[in-house]
């Protein structure tokens, strides 16, 4: 089944760690100890791998008070902060899940998404600790708030995380990792709505996340073996996200520095590279636009950079022939992965360079596809539907067992909604999306969340949200509505309602089109590549 020939195998993967992410880091951040591993890029506040592992374990012994235990869930609503990092430590040394939010989700979108992973208690920030005090008034599960930082807030659920972890400053030697099933446990529920629908909650296992560690291991080589010992990377795609929560987790294993930025600020972003001297600089695309397009970057001497990477979103080619003229960096590269298959499959290999355009060749241990509206495997330079099979693809949608079904078939193979080919030396090139996804500066907007909110307003009979193809953005959320008769409607009125309700990723940045009807085929599904269309000529 697996061995037609047009089905790409990654190399064998060298399996060198089969056991817990507990166990893993109680071993890697002793070896650890001394290296400095998070730095706040404001404060300068530094943590060490002993502090880390300290801390960790503390929380897991308060959290194991609790009655917090393997198979329960604790959520992480905050900018990235160099606390963040403690909190995957202690849940993962218990086998207890892990899931970050998004710290712009709004109160009607937190109820949505908490009540996917259901947290026994929330960890949040002095920015979003207001917001779970309401979600918190009506919510049966949450029993407290952790609030990171010193602000003072009253109310009978908060609880602060200093004072938790108080002074620890010493590993607890006693302290082990409770055994658990590596491949079933849930290490970690990010959000992603797949190809279509709601925002779903992606469950990643303790080993899909440990076959990425043994996975970048192997591409990650030549890095590994010219290693500057002082080298640092900057931790500014949101830890919320499979690629920053993944670029942050795999920076402890490799006990390197990341230097942690909270809120994007180009000065603050800038004096971060130049102070720490960053040679390999890794961001979503919108970054790399806003420095290519902001005057301030002229006055700051970046020829420290040596490589760029990014992800979560496409790096058009123009950019990278851009990036690489004004950095004078010869190795740019993007790759490719979805929340669904843990982090980047396509990637180019550090020993590699990128094929101008491509995101890279398959890693390791994993199996791609390109298919044709038949299901049938493609060759070289066709373009079709992208699949993957192997130990990175997600456990599923937590209790979504038709949505995973409709996304992995079964046969194992995961459906991206994706439309890509392959060159003859198996580089990567994504050419469409056919999925509803929209993707605003590399954050998920799902259509289906805008149209449902809007279906509620008194005067919409009927919409269609798509994505409206931008230059900065990649794309804008646009809505066709269609109002009820005798109603009338602004566009104002539309675009208030939907940013009233919904975080700024996800507002009708693209406009509103009023029109008559919306097309859908005699399914009843939404013609959305004729609306795109539509909404492009006009
Ligand atoms: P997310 O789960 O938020 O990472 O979104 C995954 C989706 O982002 C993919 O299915 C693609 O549509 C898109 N994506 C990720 N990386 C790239 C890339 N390098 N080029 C084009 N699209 C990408």
């Amino acid at each position: 089944m697996d061995d037609h020939k047009y089905i790409i195998h990654g190399r064998p993967i060298d399996r060198l760690l089969d056991i817990s992410l507990g166990e893993l880091l109680l071993m890697i951040l002793k070896v650890y100890e001394d290296n400095v591993i998070l730095v706040d890029a404001l404060t300068n506040e530094e943590v060490t791998g002993k502090m880390l592992l300290a801390r960790g374990i503390c929380l897991a012994k308060w959290l194991k008070s609790q009655n917090i235990n393997l198979g329960d869930s604790v959520s992480i609503i905050s900018e990235n902060r160099i606390e963040f990092a403690v909190v995957p430590i202690a849940a993962f040394l218990l086998g207890v899940t892990v899931a970050p939010l998004n710290p712009d989700y709004t109160i009607v979108e937190l109820k949505h998404v908490l009540s996917l992973s259901k947290p026994k208690v929330v960890f949040c920030s002095e920015k979003t600790i207001e917001k779970m005090t309401s979600v918190c008034a009506d919510n049966l599960f949450i029993r407290n708030l952790i609030l990171f930082g010193d602000k003072n807030y009253s109310h009978e659920k908060i609880i602060y995380f200093n004072d938790i972890i108080k002074d620890v400053t010493e590993i607890d030697e006693q302290f082990k990792a409770v055994p658990i099933d590596t491949k079933n446990t849930v290490a970690t529920i990010l959000c992603s709505s797949g190809t279509t629908g709601l925002p779903k909650g992606v469950m990643c296992t303790h080993d899909n996340m440990t076959t990425y560690v043994d996975i970048s291991r192997m591409i990650m080589t030549h890095i590994v073996e010219n290693d500057d010992p002082s080298d640092a990377i900057i931790g500014l795609t949101p830890f919320f996200h499979s690629f920053g929560f993944m670029l942050m987790f795999l920076n402890i294993i490799r006990g390197k520095k990341m230097v942690v930025i909270g809120r994007f600020k180009l000065n603050v972003f800038l004096d971060t590279i130049v102070k720490y001297k960053i040679r390999r600089l890794i961001v979503p695309p919108p970054v790399l636009l806003i420095m290519l397009k902001n005057p301030l970057t002229n006055q700051y001497d970046l020829s420290c950079i040596k490589e760029i990477r990014c992800g979560a979103a496409a790096l058009g080619k123009e950019m990278e022939k851009e990036l690489k003229d004004r950095f004078k960096v010869e190795n740019v590269s993007q790759a490719y992965g979805m929340t669904e298959t843990t982090l980047g499959v396509l990637t180019t290999e550090a020993k590699n360079k990128a094929k101008i355009g491509s995101v890279g060749t398959l890693v390791p241990g994993m199996m791609v596809k390109v298919v044709d509206e038949e299901g049938e495997p493609l060759g070289p330079y066709k373009e079709g539907e992208l699949c993957f099979k192997g130990p990175l693809i997600m456990k599923g949608y937590i209790d979504n067992p038709k949505a995973t079904a409709e996304t992995i078939d079964k046969y194992g193979w995961l459906h991206t909604g994706d439309i890509a080919y392959y060159d003859k030396e198996e580089n990567f090139f994504i050419v469409d999306r056919i999925k509803e996804l929209i993707k605003y500066k590399a954050f998920q907007v799902a259509p289906a969340e805008l149209e449902a909110l809007l279906m509620t307003h008194p005067s919409i009979k009927d919409c269609a949200v798509v994505g409206l193809p931008d230059d900065e953005a990649g794309e804008l959320p646009l809505a066709f509505v269609v109002t009820k008769p005798g109603r009338t409607l602004t566009e104002q009125e539309v675009k208030k309602y939907v940013a009233d309700a919904l975080s700024h990723q996800k507002h009708l940045r693209g406009g509103v089109i009023f029109t008559d009807e919306i097309l859908r085929n005699p399914t009843g599904k939404i013609l959305r590549r004729i609306l795109k269309q539509k909404a492009i000529r006009l």
